[in-house]
């Protein structure tokens, strides 16, 4: 399933639950290490979402960062090195989520 069959299907569930009558607007994050294209996104969603009632839904699409934590001192580091001033190794955090965020509806 691709992601936008997967935020398609979430919000189009928070909406039957909500009794809407209209999805106004998706706001979505996504972590930078997805890797995803957000035009494509934004197209794909718009596609598979014609004839439900998230069609006029504006997608906002957030972008997360991933996190890079020293395992030796825990700071995060802002450079690209493998290795921390203080020797640690250099551990990626976070930066693959992929979370609904709000959703507006008009019920
Ligand atoms: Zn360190």
């Amino acid at each position: 399933m691709s992601y936008a069959e997967l935020l398609l299907e979430q919000v189009l569930n928070f909406a039957r639950e909500n009794m809407a009558k209209e999805v106004k607007e998706v706001e979505v994050e996504i972590g930078e290490l997805l890797l995803l294209n957000q035009k494509q996104l934004e197209f794909c969603f718009s596609v598979i979402a014609r004839d439900t009632i998230a069609e006029s839904a504006r997608l906002k699409i957030l972008t997360s960062k991933a996190k890079r934590i020293c395992a030796g001192c825990g700071m995060e580091l802002n450079s690209d090195g493998v290795f921390c001033k203080c020797g640690g190794e250099v551990r990626i955090e976070g930066g693959k989520d992929f979370i609904l965020r709000k959703i507006i509806i008009e019920v």
